[in-house]
Order: C-alpha cells, then structure tokens, then sequence
C-alpha cells in the first residue's frame, strides 16, 4: 500500500473513532496544559518516519485535550459542527490541495466558488449585483468589508486612499453598536483607522442600537462615515433596526456594514427571517459558513454592495500570473494570495442541506436553545434572565446562602458551569453580562437534537443537587 493511502486510511479510521465516541466521550477537554506539553513536546527528529505512525501518535497525544464541539451537547460558543458532505468535501480540499489564487491556478475551485458565493447571496436576499469573497472567517470578512468602505467614503471626498494612504486624508469615524464583537474593533485597527476612531452607539434593554444615538452622532460631524451594525450579538442575539438605521446612514452619506456571523442566516429562514428586516438596505455584510451553516474551519464570507470599490480595495496583478480570463480570479476580492479551496465545503453543505435543511436546521436549534433555557432555568434556584428569538439563552443561579449578595449569586453561577464542565455531559461558557455572572447557551450545532437537551438539563440538574447550599 502507498504512503498517501496508509496514512489516510489510518486518519478515516481514527475520524470515525472520533465521531463514533461523541455520544459517550466528555465534551470538555480532560488533559492539562501540563499534560499536553508533555504529550506533545517531543524531539525535534533528526530523521523523519513513516506518516501512519505520525498520525497514531498524534491521535493519541491529543485525544484529552480536543473539545467535543462536533457533538450534539456543545454549547459553549457559537460552533457549529460539520455537516457530512461539508466535511467529506472538505477532506477532498486537502487531498486536491488546489491554490484558489487565481482561476488558472484551479479552474473548478473558481467556479465552485462563483456558484456558492451567488447562492449564499440569494439565500441572504442580497443584491444581485453585490460581491462577495471567502475569507477565513468574519474576522477577516470584515477587514475586506471595510476595506472597501474605507476606498468608498475616502473616494467620495476626492481621495485615492489606495494610492495616498491614510496620511492626510480626511479622518473617518465608525460608528459601531456599544455591544460590537471584538473583531470590528481589531479589523479598525487593522486598517488604520485606529481606535480612536470608534463612536460606540447606545443600544436599547434588547441590545439594538437606539435610532437616537444614532441621529445624534451623524448631526454632530461632517467626516466621512461608517456605520457598524449587528445581526445576532453574543449573548441575546439582537438584531439592530436594519429597516430604520440603514437609511439615515445613506442619507448621511455614510456605509453601513453589517457583522452578521451568525445571525445573517436568519434570513434562510422563513420563521425567522422578519429579525433581519432591511439587512439587504446596508452596504457590506459579514457571516460565518464556518458556525451556523455547520461547514468546517475556516470559512467565512464578505459581500460587498459596491462591487468596484471592493475589487478597488483588493485587486492584484501580476505578470506572472495568468489574470483576465472570463473566469473569476479570488486574488481580485480576497485579502490572501495563495488560499485554500475553501468555497467547495461551503458548495457542498448548501447541496446537502438545500433550502429547506438550512431552513431547518436554523428554525430547530433555535426551538432547541429555548428549550435548554426554560429547561434550565426551571431547576430549583436557576432563573433564565434572557432568551433571545435566535439560538442564545442566558441562565443565572441563586445562591442559598442566607443574606446572599450578588457576588455569592455570581460565584454559585461559575460554580454551577464548572461542575456541569467537569461532568463531561455538556459544555457551557460563561459570562458577565449587565452586572451579573451568567451561563451562556449557544445552540448551532446540526447534531444537536431533542435527546441531548433532554440529557444536558438533567445532568444541570444532578450538579445542582450534588452542590452544597452554597
Ligand atoms: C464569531 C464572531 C465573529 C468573528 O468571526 P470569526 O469567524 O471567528 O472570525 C464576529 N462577530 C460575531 C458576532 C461572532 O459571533
């Protein structure tokens, strides 16, 4: 048998190993820091072995300390697990090992792409017109988003920010939700415009930046402008007024992006779809493949309204490489150069799930997430402090401790998320969240079904009856 064949057909069996002991493996991770460095820092060999021994013994030296985010009681972020077909497709991407640079460099990987991107699209109610890139996640889907915002608003000042820099120009501010992720403000960074340059808008007791706010901040300057807008935050999942707040950003002659990673796919979602009214009104939007569509990392996705200023921002050529085919060159709208094949998992969940999978698959973690939340937060001394119309709950729990104050309530919550964690039956995060410690639930995973919520509520349960009066 060849190497290639020996050491994938050991990886497969080690894969269905892994996916086979999901049900009955613990979801948190067991091994140590210390025990990790221990497995894992070998010699640096000064002679190579054969590629069936590597993998076994990678296996075994990792196997304590992976998560078990593929399984169906996961809850700690929004994860996401891999579908069948996006996986498999994903395994063909490293086999192929295509450079998705350029058409020329891997013609089906192109197309494979132009198909997703013009699905993805549709599915999103996007413009038609509007572009899009594969980009590692939203992270980097935003560094792209407001990369062309930054040529848009620049440009309509008379300046060419690509040829000129940022040295001199008009300064931009970005008006971004108070409650944004953190990867808008590294993105800003990332950019130039610095921090500095963040108005963070108040938002209502639903976390949707007030309209107010927003009227304030665009009266009160005349500097090129760009909106920052949310679709699902992390912990309510709220939705900004898209319908209200997109068109005073565009009479003010400012961009409106959209951090939409995972609740822009709401909008596949016939239930649900009425959260992200007026989304398409925006200019740019950001979303993860990666999370709620269940493909394997990495894969986010950027779509920009304003084709020409995304490809002003990104465009590459050189002598080189073979461009101007009628074939679409990823290099003209991503940040990367060489990059995997990535829109092939991406291709082949969409075909695995369809319309009404997706639709599906979204409308059911949300029924599971509340579930898991009411479930939780009718144990004795649980309370749900916020359920949210998307797949987040947040549930806190009372200490019963005479005269407790909150820090007592606060430290019986980690008590409680730490004991379900050392459980191994589930996994939750935690989180502060106005004032109060909380356990955050995040459902997003296809795996995800009515047993494991059923299972994780009564293993909540025999952690709480096992915990002292604290
Ligand atoms: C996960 C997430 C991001 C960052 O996305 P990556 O894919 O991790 O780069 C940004 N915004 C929100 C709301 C997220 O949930």
């Amino acid at each position: 048998m060849s190497n290639d064949r020996q050491a994938l057909e050991r990886a497969m069996w080690h894969a269905f190993a892994h996916l086979d002991g999901l049900d009955t493996s613990p979801v948190g991770a067991r091994a140590s820091l210390t025990d990790l460095r221990k497995a894992l820092t070998r010699p640096l060999p000064q002679r190579g072995m054969p590629a069936i021994q590597v993998i076994d013994e990678l296996v075994a030296d990792t196997k304590n300390g992976l998560l078990g985010s593929q399984g169906g009681r996961f809850f700690g972020w929004v994860i996401g697990g891999g579908l069948p077909a996006a996986m498999a497709a994903d395994w063909l991407t490293t086999v192929w090992d295509q450079n998705a640079a350029v058409y020329a460099c891997s013609p089906a990987a192109a197309v494979a792409e132009e198909v997703a991107g013009a699905w993805l699209r549709t599915l999103f109610d996007l413009p038609d017109a509007a572009s899009f890139a594969f980009t590692t996640g939203s992270q980097m889907a935003h560094v792209t988003c407001l990369a062309a915002a930054r040529h848009s608003v620049l440009a309509a000042r008379g300046w060419d920010v690509a040829q000129k820099g940022l040295g001199g120009a008009p300064r931009i501010r970005i008006l971004a939700s108070a409650d944004r992720h953190g990867s808008v403000d590294r993105a800003v960074r990332l950019l130039g415009f610095g921090a500095e340059a963040i108005v963070s808008l108040d938002v209502d007791d639903a976390g949707r930046v007030r309209p107010d706010a927003l009227a304030a901040e665009l009266a009160q300057a005349d500097a090129p402008t760009i909106l920052v807008l949310q679709a699902g935050e992390l912990n309510l999942a709220a939705f900004d007024p898209f319908e209200t707040l997109a068109p005073m950003a565009r009479a003010a002659g400012a961009w409106t992006h959209v951090d939409g990673a995972f609740g822009l796919w709401a909008k596949t979602c016939p239930e649900l779809k009425h959260l992200v009214r007026g989304v398409e009104l925006c200019d740019s939007w950001s979303t993860d493949a990666h999370k709620y569509l269940n493909v394997p990392y990495d894969s986010g996705v950027a779509f920009i309204r304003d084709a020409a200023a995304h490809q002003a921002a990104m465009t590459l050529s050189t002598s080189y490489l073979p461009g101007g085919t009628a074939g679409r060159d990823e290099i003209d709208w991503n940040p990367e150069f060489s990059r995997r094949a990535r829109g092939f998992a991406t291709y082949a969940a969409l075909r695995e799930l369809g319309r009404e999978g997706l639709a599906d698959l979204i409308a059911r973690t949300c029924r599971l997430a509340r579930v898991l939340g009411e479930g939780i937060g009718r144990l004795p001394g649980a309370e749900q402090i916020a359920v949210s119309d998307l797949n987040q709950a947040l549930v806190c729990f009372h200490s019963f401790r005479p005269g407790a104050t909150q820090s007592d309530h606060d430290q019986r919550t980690d008590q409680v998320i730490a004991g379900i964690n050392a459980s191994g039956e589930a996994l939750f995060g935690g989180v502060t969240w106005r004032g109060r410690r909380a356990m955050r639930i995040s459902v997003c995973n296809w795996r995800t079904n009515d047993d494991d919520v059923a299972r994780t509520i009564a293993a909540v349960e025999s952690v709480l009856a096992k915990m002292q009066d604290t």
